[in-house]
């Protein structure tokens, strides 16, 4: 059962007088338990919708509408899967110490995978799950392989009993479903050998695997550093070496490069990243693959619209791992808005506000008429980690700030009068 949190005026939900904290029972006759079976059992023009209002009373609705008609409800949000592995190098280990609850919650959800594109390990998948993912054919949906070979798998998930992948891929396979997969890159562990093995298991499935990416492993200074580490310059290098060499195969074969290095592949492998045909759809691009080119071809596709800023001074903040990626978007950036550009490094603009405001305010910036923050730096509720809010980190400046996704969204508007 999933509750209502809001309704769209002058749609068929309200129209049935459905409002916040309805809870919505069943669909023809089967259990609604979460977003999934909403979208899907209501996806027919006709079906019977078992309701109970805030007040207790229970009502059946035979609903009739067209296809195109949203019923026009806002979900509560699902209850997150929890994870059943401990990797070494878990980004939430790497999380300083004093942020939300929430934030500490290690997530793997495939309805996230489906929904969001959020990568799941799918080790935590019951008969239930599985029976879901066939039925509502859930694809694509967005694999943490790291490694095809059982026991190294396990051992990078830390997880004794995750199940093996290939067969849990196979199964989903033959019956339509595809995957876009990620290999996290641990030196010693999942490299060399262990990655041609994968990726070969990976390749020999087909059009199930749309695509594969490899994404060193990062850690922070909270990281278990005991247990695991960063690649090297040598092994980045020879991870790039592994996917290239296979682009001429993929390309005869499918015309897509099908496997991708992450931009900071490239940066700690200290190799120039490859042009921007050669991530094809920009599958992965949220993922960290081909981020720098999607958003050199974003701001020249907008430069038209992105005038006005001559002789302003833009800071555009950005984390120490995206930083020395940055000058290739910041010169076109700065060739279509004619703006003087600075680049402020802040340690890590997922860490909150303090350290943002730290990189803004040295001297109090008197020069700088608008800072452009990533966009990811905030939640869905406009908060960042350390749950300031956009607004009063705004009013702590004296200048004008602006989320951003790829520079030309939040360029488009002169400053604020
Ligand atoms: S799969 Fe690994 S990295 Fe992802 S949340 Fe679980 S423990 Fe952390």
């Amino acid at each position: 059962m999933i509750t209502v949190a809001a309704v769209q005026p002058e749609s068929i939900a309200e129209e049935l007088g459905l409002k916040p904290g309805t809870q919505l029972v069943a669909v023809n006759g089967r259990k609604v338990e979460d977003f999934l079976d909403w979208e899907f059992l209501t996806a027919d023009e006709e079906f019977v919708l078992h309701v109970r209002q805030p007040d207790g009373e229970e009502i059946e609705f035979e609903i009739e509408r067209p296809l195109d008609e949203p019923m026009g409800v806002a979900l509560e949000p699902p209850r997150i899967r929890r994870c059943a592995n401990r990797c070494d190098f878990c980004f939430v280990d790497g999380l300083p110490p004093g942020l939300r609850e929430v934030l500490y919650i290690r997530d793997d959800d495939y309805r996230l995978s489906f929904r969001y594109g959020n990568f799941a390990t799918l080790t935590n998948l019951k008969p239930h799950d599985v029976a879901r993912i066939i039925e509502y054919r859930l694809s694509p949906l967005y694999v943490s392989v790291h490694a095809t070979d059982l026991m190294v798998r396990r051992h990078l998930l830390r997880n004794p009993t995750a199940p093996e992948i290939i067969p849990q891929l196979r199964r989903f396979a033959e019956h339509g479903i595809q995957f876009h997969t990620q290999v996290v890159l641990s030196p010693g562990v999942n490299d060399g050998r262990v990655l041609q093995r994968t990726l070969d298991d990976l390749w020999g499935f087909g059009p199930a695997v749309l695509s594969c990416s490899i994404v060193p492993v990062g850690l922070t200074e909270f990281s278990k550093h005991h247990l695991c580490r960063e690649p090297t310059t040598e092994e980045c290098r020879a991870a790039v070496s592994e996917a290239e060499s296979r682009w001429p195969i993929a390309l005869e074969a499918r015309g897509i490069h099908w496997v991708y290095g992450a931009d900071e592949l490239y940066l700690r492998a200290g190799l120039p990243l490859p042009g921007a045909g050669a991530y094809d759809g920009f599958e992965q691009v949220e993922n960290g693959v081909g981020a720098v080119r999607w958003l050199q071809q974003r701001i020249d596709s907008a430069a038209a619209g992105l005038r006005g800023w001559a002789g302003r001074h833009i800071g555009v903040v950005t984390g120490t791992a995206m930083a020395p990626l940055m000058p290739q978007v910041l010169e076109p950036l700065a060739r279509a808005t004619g703006a003087e550009l600075e680049l402020v490094t802040v340690e890590n603009t997922l860490f909150g506000t303090s350290v943002t405001t730290a990189g803004l305010l040295p001297g109090g910036r008197p020069e700088l008429a608008l800072a452009l923050l990533p966009g990811e730096s905030v939640n869905d509720d406009g908060l960042f980690i350390d749950s300031m809010s956009v607004a009063s980190l705004a009013q702590q400046l004296p200048f004008e700030i602006r989320l951003s996704q790829d520079f030309a969204d939040a360029l488009d508007l002169p400053l604020a009068a």
